[in-house]
């Protein structure tokens, strides 16, 4: 492991200041980073610890909607009773998501940022990597990628995404902030992560020493209706094969608004819009999720071990519907 140094930040501006010398990574819960340092995966000259930041908070916001600070511990938002009893899709997902001793430890801001879990990332005894090393090629398009994308990939890069808790918010529209050298930006969560194209090395489009400081989540008519189904190989602590965020508005019977986003199929959560747009005003029945589910896998793309996913993930998006139209039990549990 290459040897780095550790710096403490005392505030949001002793962060950005820290972050601007070369080789800088800010740290948080480092469940992830740690991992990828000590493989050698990544390799940071400097640590910034931002866990001494004042970005821990989960607040109510006017609109009815909720602030969560990029620091709050996964637990800690899962457990909150304003996520419970307004957005318990996130809460699901949440608890959905590695062990209860890694919830502990993760922040929501680390989440966002966590990397791809694709085998040749991980193990630097492949020289092919070019999300790990540009250029060098992708080992997994000719390999064994039983747990790659099937939406979005490019020549270069076929990995996905592995976070549960960015589904859900993919599906609630949420906005994330961030501040950096130019100051302060929001930026809509569809656009936060991206596709690998020829530069997969980059898993989001954050700048250089910008620091997240907090999740927006708009206010949301969908509490009532919503499920979180992650499939997976075993039955914890493991990452999807398949997941999806359903949420619906129901108004005399019928979809009055709907969202759907996928996991574990692409580079970012992948949004399903079409299938989404099938469902307005119809009946949530048989037919109707059948006919979304059709449309949220059109367009996807197997590759040799993992063209199971196409069938999965429709099946899923009707198995989650389903849940999703079913009515909670009032008390706001997840
Ligand atoms: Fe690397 Fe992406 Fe190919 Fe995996 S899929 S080997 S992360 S380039």
């Amino acid at each position: 492991m290459q040897s780095f140094s550790y710096e403490r930040a005392a505030d949001i501006d002793d962060a950005l200041r820290l972050a601007g010398q070369p080789g800088a990574r800010f740290i948080g819960g480092g469940t992830n980073l740690l991992d990828l340092v000590k493989g050698g995966v990544e390799q940071p000259l400097r640590l910034i610890d931002i866990t001494r930041l004042a970005l821990g908070d989960i607040v109510e916001l006017a609109d009815g909607g909720v602030r969560i600070g990029a620091l709050a511990s996964n637990s800690a938002t899962a457990d909150h009773p304003l996520i419970r009893q307004r957005f318990p899709l996130l809460s699901q997902a949440l608890l959905a998501g590695a062990s209860a001793q890694l919830r502990n430890m993760a922040t929501v801001g680390g989440n966002l940022m966590q990397r791809t879990r694709c085998y040749y990332f991980y193990d630097t005894a492949f020289n092919m990597c070019n999300k790990r090393v540009p250029g060098s090629g992708c080992a997994a398009k000719e390999g064994y990628n039983r747990i790659h994308a099937i939406f979005g990939a490019s020549e270069q890069c076929i990995a996905v995404n592995p976070s549960d808790m960015s589904v859900a918010l993919a599906a609630l529209d949420a906005v994330v902030h961030a501040r950096g050298p130019q100051g302060e930006r929001a930026i809509a969560f569809g656009d936060f992560h991206r596709l690998p194209g020829d530069t997969p090395e980059n898993d989001t489009t954050l700048a250089p020493g910008e620091l997240i400081t907090a999740i927006d989540l708009p206010a949301s008519p969908f509490a009532a209706h919503s499920h979180y189904l992650k499939v997976r190989d075993r039955a914890s602590y493991a990452f999807a094969l398949v997941s999806v965020a359903a949420a619906v508005e129901m108004r005399d019977g019928l979809v009055r608004s709907v969202r759907l986003a996928l996991g574990g199929v692409a580079h970012k959560p992948w949004r399903a819009s079409e299938a989404e747009s099938a469902l307005l005003g119809r009946a949530l029945d048989d037919v109707s999720m059948a006919d979304a589910a059709a449309l949220a896998v059109r367009g996807a793309h197997g590759y040799a071990h993992n063209e199971f996913k196409i069938e999965l993930a429709r099946r899923a998006v009707i198995r989650a519907l389903r849940k999703a139209g079913q009515v909670r039990p009032a008390g706001g549990k997840a």
